[in-house]
């Protein structure tokens, strides 16, 4: 059996995985590694001799290696537990520095670690929250308008790069230029681009950034926070002093490890256009489940990570569908896993102007590179037999 993709092996049965953006299993190389480390690497880094020694030359070849797939320095690179401890960090980080500008502005589409990490440090009535367009773009008059008003009092900006539901590309670099001339220091979460897109922290004025490894093909557990060189940052983890005092605990040098492995792949992966490849299989994947009745896309066209599509089937509740497509050994969701069991509406398609029973018709599939035609094919016709078979049901119930 392949590793991937068809009849991918989840332990008990082959599924049609199309759930990318909620996680990413462990890619054999990245396992390799990681198990390489486990066995040879787990002296102490802070350890006075060559065992640990070699330790910490694993830590930092993998900064090295996470540094060259964001275009940053390895010392810009901080480890942390994944993508919520790092969105975390630097939300925490500026609410802490910054007592005298007690506002942290964020967006509509945020995942909930920006949303709640926000909450909590800055207090619901300081947050602020820029609107974005039917699309799923921001609304940079609306942006432009904050930051007349209140930009002195802002701690900073969270924006995300990618939206993990649309997959839309809702527009980091304009937004970018309008808080560099206000002066707003901005973290993005960048935790579905990275791997997906290039994602070069040389062409984007960001201070902060944020990547988890799970979406990367590396394991749970293990992430990173691009922090620009001279950009103060509060620790959220206090203890050692390790990591530069930004994040301390005994370093996971396997998971770092297997980061570092993933995130070479990834660069590699980009280099070679198997990312272009992937979008010409989503779309052609697309094309086919538009042709449904009833069917429509919710985002941007054409401004989104290659690997994603939210789609919409009138009168097809996805709590049901799911249940039927599951079935059928189709894995794939109608939001961000981490709401799955919340019942309640996408916020980011509400957000983008969709009524609400709209957004519970609503399905996000997201491919990899290993996802092969013939897996889309068998995929869109379970969908279409899934849609009618739950449309039908639905309409001779009302
Ligand atoms: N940000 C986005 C956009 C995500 O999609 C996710 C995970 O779904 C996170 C942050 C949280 O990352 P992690 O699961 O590594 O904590």
């Amino acid at each position: 059996m392949r590793w991937g993709a068809t009849g991918r092996n989840m332990g008990w049965s082959p599924v049609i995985y199309l759930d990318h953006n909620a996680t990413t299993p462990v890619h054999p190389e990245v396992r390799r590694v990681l198990s390489e480390c486990l066995d040879q690497a787990w002296a102490n880094p802070s350890s006075g001799y060559s065992a640990a020694r070699r330790t910490r030359a694993v830590i930092d070849g993998a900064r090295s290696a996470v540094a060259g797939l964001l275009g940053a320095e390895p010392e810009e690179i901080v480890f942390t537990s994944g993508g919520t401890e790092s969105v975390n960090t630097a939300i925490a980080s500026a609410a802490r520095l910054h007592p005298e500008k007690p506002l942290v502005l964020i967006s509509t589409i945020e995942h909930s670690a920006c949303e709640r990490a926000a909450m909590d440090a800055s207090g619901e009535s300081n947050v602020l929250r820029l609107r974005v367009d039917r699309e799923g773009r921001y609304d940079l008059g609306h942006l432009a308008s904050i930051l007349a008003g209140e930009a002195p009092r802002i701690a900073l900006a969270s924006l995300m790069w990618a939206n993990n539901e649309t997959g839309v590309l809702p527009g980091i670099e304009a937004a970018a230029e309008l808080l560099v001339e206000a002066g707003v220091p901005l973290h993005t979460d960048a935790v579905q681009a990275a791997g997906k897109l290039p994602v070069d922290v040389r062409s984007l004025p960001v201070d902060f950034l944020s990547i988890s490894g799970h979406k990367l093909f590396a394991p749970k557990g293990v992430g990173a926070l691009f922090v620009k060189r001279g950009a103060p940052l509060h620790a959220l983890i206090h203890g050692g002093g390790q990591e530069g005092g930004r994040r301390s605990g005994t370093e996971p040098a396997a998971l770092a490890a297997a980061l570092g492995a993933a995130c070479r792949l990834a660069a590699g992966k980009l280099a070679a256009g198997e990312l272009d490849a992937v979008g010409r299989r989503r779309d052609r994947f697309e094309q086919q489940l538009l042709a449904l009745p009833g069917a429509r896309r919710n985002g941007h066209p054409e401004q989104r990570i290659p690997n994603t599509t939210n789609l919409r089937f009138e009168g097809v509740p996805a709590s049901l569908a799911l249940v039927v497509l599951d079935e059928f050994g189709v894995c794939c969701s109608s939001g961000s896993a981490c709401k799955a069991r919340s019942g309640q509406p996408s916020h980011v398609l509400l957000a983008m102007g969709l009524e609400e029973k709209q957004a519970r018709e609503s399905f996000r599939f997201s491919l990899s590179v290993d996802t092969t035609d013939a897996e889309l094919d068998r995929a869109a016709r379970h969908i279409a037999e899934t849609v009618e078979r739950v449309r039908a049901a639905t309409t001779a119930v009302t």
